[in-house]
This record gives structure tokens, C-alpha cells and sequence, in this order.
């Protein structure tokens, strides 16, 4: 890339100004490694962060580079013309920072293959134009104006592609990939974040966590994958049963976490009961002979003055596994008076 970048310099040179051949020859040491500064300087953070997308596969242009290639031709036509017209009165530096446009706007939404293509073309279009109206003086400027090119198509191309990384990644470290739903240590994160506030602000927080009754037998009877969808859908059925800020995570294999901020025990256990008969809708096999209900066992509590959330989802575990040992597909709810202590009501800390 440095050496064709250099050749392609000492040519403009040669071509457009009365440089003797032999000082050309000379200077190609210096250019080259001008050139290797620069090209190494712009490419190297984009290697070392996004090398994953660097490719030196066989060149192809992406058909979305059309319009900016024409916006870059059209922006770099006009500039130059009125920069003739103007008798030279524009640098040349400035039209070729026009390019620097389309490229920026292109720099999001194109592959790095396809902005290296775009900057190719750009320097085709300035020493076509350069030749075209005859600049032998500012020939110069073409390399200060490649650069620019260069630096402004690889760090846009390098921004985005980092943003949509970190947003991936974001994405991957806080959802469940089955489900859809948050993941266990983003539902600690979240139900964290709500009991500080609801502290704060002296609101109830209410917390349930739920378990599918004989989920083993589900897996048994109709297969793993039969059992994978039947947790997208109850997944599906309590996302779309609680309202909208509510916290609903995928708590482990076939449990599930939902988080009810601003909701007082009541109101919560409204919820968990509505959840119950969304769950009863989902059907486990296609064969109407053969199917089987969803059923589901809830412990459900609010969150106490000073408590800990872990405590408050220990606590919530011990009233499913008495919800399991009562008979399943019920809620158990937590039944320490408003203003009784954890340790008045006989609860052991977590
Ligand atoms: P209980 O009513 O007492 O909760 O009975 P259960 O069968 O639901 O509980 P148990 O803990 O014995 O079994 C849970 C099963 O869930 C066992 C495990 O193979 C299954 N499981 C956990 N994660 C997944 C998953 O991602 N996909 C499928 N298909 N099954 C899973
Ligand atoms: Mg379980
Ligand atoms: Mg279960």
C-alpha cells in the first residue's frame, strides 16, 4: 500500500511539474517512508482493535458504495470547477477535503474493503480532474489531501465498527441467548440498581421468582428441543404479562426472575396470578393428543427495610420450594406483617 502510494505520487509529481526524473528518484526514500508514518500510524489502531474485520481478500465492491462514490465524484467535480473559475483562488487541499464528506457518511454503513476502494478512487478522480485542468504547482497538495482521505475514512470506519462491537458485546454479556430475556448477572445488576432506589425513595420493590413444575418430565416426553421452545415461550408469556419496567431475566435452566418496582406485595401477587393463567395458554406439543399444560410455582416477596437483595431472592426461593412442596402451580407469598423485622419474623439472614 506505502510503496503503490508512493509510486503514485512521484508519478502525479513527474506528470504535472517540471521536477527533473533524478530528484524524483531521490526523494522516493523520504516519500516512502512519509508514507509508512502515515499509513502505519492511521491503520494500526485499526488493526490492533477491529482486526477481526480487516481482510486482504480479493477487492470487491459493495454496490451501497455507489452513491457515495457519485457524491464523492459530483462534490470533487464542482469544487474543482469553481475552484477554476476561480482561478486557482480555492487551494486544492480544500476541494479534495470535499471528498472527505461522502467518505464520512459512507465510512458507517460500508465494510473497511469497500472505504479502501473509495479512497483508491478518490486519488483517481483528483489526478484525472488535476490532469484535466492542468495544476502542475499544486500537485503537492494532492498528498496532504490523500491523507486527509485516508485518516478521515479510516477513523469513521474504526468508530463505528467499534460502537457496533461494544454494542454486541453488551448485548451478549447481559441476555440469554434462548430466551431472549436478561441473564442472570444482568438481573442481579438490575435488581440491585432498583432496591438502591426504591430505598431512596421509600417505594416498594416486590420480587418473585418462578420455576416450571416437572420440567424434567417436559424434556422427557417431547424432547430438549421441545423444551427449549417451551421456555421461549414462557419466556415470551411473562415478558409480555408484566408491565413495562418490570424485570423479567432467565434465572437459571427452567427458572425465571421477575422484578416488580414500584409494586406493593398485592399488586405483585395480581401479577404473578395473571402470569399463571398466560402460562396455562402455552402448548408443549403440536398433537392435541398428546400435549401437556405449563404449569409454574411462584415464591414472591417485598423487598425489607435494609435487606440485602440477595437475602430478598433467598428468601423468595425458600417460599417457591414451600409453593413446590404445597402442591406446585401456585404462588406462595411472603407473610411478614408491614413493620415486622426480618429477624422478628424468624427469617434467617442471607
Ligand atoms: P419441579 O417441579 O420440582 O421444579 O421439577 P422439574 O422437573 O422442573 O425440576 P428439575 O430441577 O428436576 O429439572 C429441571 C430440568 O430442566 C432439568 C434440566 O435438564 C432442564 N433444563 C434446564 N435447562 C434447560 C434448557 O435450557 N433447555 C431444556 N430443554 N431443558 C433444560
Ligand atoms: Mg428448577
Ligand atoms: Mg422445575
Amino acid at each position: 500500500f506505502c510503496g503503490a502510494q508512493t509510486l503514485f505520487g512521484l508519478l502525479t509529481l513527474w506528470a504535472f511539474t517540471d521536477m527533473p526524473a533524478d530528484a524524483l528518484i531521490r526523494m522516493a526514500p523520504v516519500r516512502f517512508c512519509g508514507d509508512l508514518v502515515a499509513v502505519v500510524t492511521l491503520t494500526f489502531p485499526f488493526h490492533l482493535l477491529i482486526r477481526t474485520r480487516f481482510h486482504w481478500s480479493a477487492p470487491r465492491v459493495d454496490t451501497a458504495a455507489l452513491p457515495y462514490l457519485i457524491a464523492a465524484t459530483a462534490l470533487f467535480g464542482g469544487t474543482t470547477w469553481i475552484s477554476h473559475l476561480s482561478h486557482g483562488a480555492i487551494p486544492l487541499s480544500m476541494v479534495a477535503y470535499a471528498q472527505i464528506l461522502p467518505l464520512l457518511f459512507a465510512s458507517g454503513r460500508l465494510k473497511s474493503a469497500s472505504l479502501y476502494f473509495l479512497v483508491a478512487w478518490s486519488e483517481i478522480v483528483f489526478v484525472l480532474e488535476a490532469w484535466a485542468i492542468g495544476l502542475p504547482a499544486q500537485a503537492m497538495d494532492y498528498q496532504g489531501a490523500m491523507l486527509a482521505i485516508a485518516s478521515a475514512a479510516y477513523i469513521g470506519s474504526a468508530i463505528s465498527s467499534l460502537k457496533r462491537e461494544r454494542n454486541q458485546l453488551r448485548r451478549l454479556a447481559t441476555t440469554d441467548p434462548l430466551t431472549g430475556l436478561l441473564n442472570r448477572r444482568a438481573a442481579v445488576a438490575s435488581i440491585e440498581t432498583e432496591a438502591i432506589r426504591a430505598r431512596r425513595r421509600g417505594a416498594p420493590l416486590a420480587l418473585a421468582i418462578v420455576d416450571i413444575d416437572h420440567f424434567k418430565r417436559i424434556n422427557d416426553e417431547f424432547g430438549h428441543d421441545a423444551g427449549d421452545r417451551v421456555l421461549a415461550a414462557v419466556a415470551a408469556a411473562l415478558r409480555d404479562t408484566v408491565r413495562a419496567g418490570d424485570i423479567v431475566a432467565r434465572w437459571g435452566g427452567e427458572e425465571f426472575l421477575i422484578g416488580f418496582p414500584d409494586t406493593d406485595l398485592s399488586g405483585a401477587a395480581d401479577v404473578c396470578e395473571r402470569c399463571r393463567t398466560a402460562l396455562a395458554q402455552i402448548s408443549v406439543n403440536e398433537d392435541a393428543n398428546r400435549n401437556r399444560t405449563v404449569t409454574a410455582s411462584f415464591g414472591l416477596v417485598r423487598i425489607q427495610p435494609e435487606e440485602r437483595p440477595g437475602c430478598m431472592i433467598a428468601r423468595a426461593d425458600r417460599l417457591l420450594y414451600r409453593a413446590k412442596a404445597e402442591g406446585r402451580d401456585r404462588v406462595e407469598i411472603e407473610s411478614i406483617p408491614l413493620g415486622m423485622t426480618l429477624a422478628e419474623a424468624g427469617e434467617r439472614p442471607t
